[in-house]
């Protein structure tokens, strides 16, 4: 096991690394870093490591599974957290989450945005949500397909303040680019009509730089920030 203070300075030091790179990606296409968003995903690591991340200046924080979501929001809970469901949600579980979530980033179809509307209403709020869509052509990822989408946006109780998408998974980020423009342009174009929808969650550990250079506001990272710290 790491004490803390070991766990604080890697931490430290992969945090730095990665907001210089988005610093970069950021200046190469002239964007300022301020409209960048990290969010730390932390799915693979313990309530203790996760814990750490507030004072280290991270907290934005991002759980792929629900069960997840819930147990670490609990734990932390006083931590001035905001949590992203970034995974998809089933309709059964929106009732436990939506209080604790600052952003759902990957609603994938009518039945759950609906869900999501009803408890919204109950709460007396408008959920905050972006649609994912799905970009990488890839059969088994969800989302939705971009044609159609504006007749989604007006329907439901949700607030929709962007997109996510994902690129289909290559070792190469440069394979990534068209996914991510196409997101960026789809979002361009929504944005016309329905000013709110001003985001774009794209880009992971293997591919983020990219998404940055190409528009991304939120980054979502797990790997390359915890790599082999799963046991901690
Ligand atoms: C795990 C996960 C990430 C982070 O992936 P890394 O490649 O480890 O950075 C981002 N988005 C979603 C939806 C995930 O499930």
């Amino acid at each position: 096991m790491m004490t803390d203070d070991e766990l604080r300075n890697l931490l430290t030091d992969r945090l730095t690394e990665t907001i210089l790179r988005i610093g970069e990606a950021c200046a190469r296409v002239g964007r300022d870093p301020k409209e960048v968003t990290l969010v730390a995903v932390t799915k693979t690591v313990s309530v203790r490591v996760a814990g750490l991340l507030p004072e280290l200046g991270v907290f934005d924080l991002g759980e792929n599974r629900p069960q997840s979501l819930w147990s670490k929001a609990e734990a932390l809970a006083g931590r001035s957290i905001r949590w992203h469901m970034i995974g998809h949600l089933q309709r059964n579980k929106v009732e436990r989450t939506l209080p604790i979530v600052e952003l759902i980033h990957a609603v994938d179809s009518v039945r759950l945005l609906e869900a999501i509307g009803a408890e919204g209403a109950k709460l007396g709020i408008r959920p905050h949500v972006m649609l994912q869509v799905n970009v990488s052509r890839e059969a088994q990822k969800n989302g939705f397909d971009l044609v159609g989408l504006h007749d989604l946006i007006a329907r439901w109780n949700v607030e929709v303040v962007g997109l996510m998408g994902m690129a289909a998974f290559s070792d190469n980020p440069e394979q990534a680019r068209p996914a991510f423009v196409e997101l960026r342009q789809a979002r361009d174009e929504l944005r016309v009509k329905w000013p709110a929808l001003e985001q774009l969650s794209m880009g992971m550990s293997g591919d983020y730089e990219v998404a940055v250079e190409e528009g991304a506001t939120f980054v979502r990272l797990g790997s390359t920030l915890f790599a082999g710290l799963d046991g901690e």
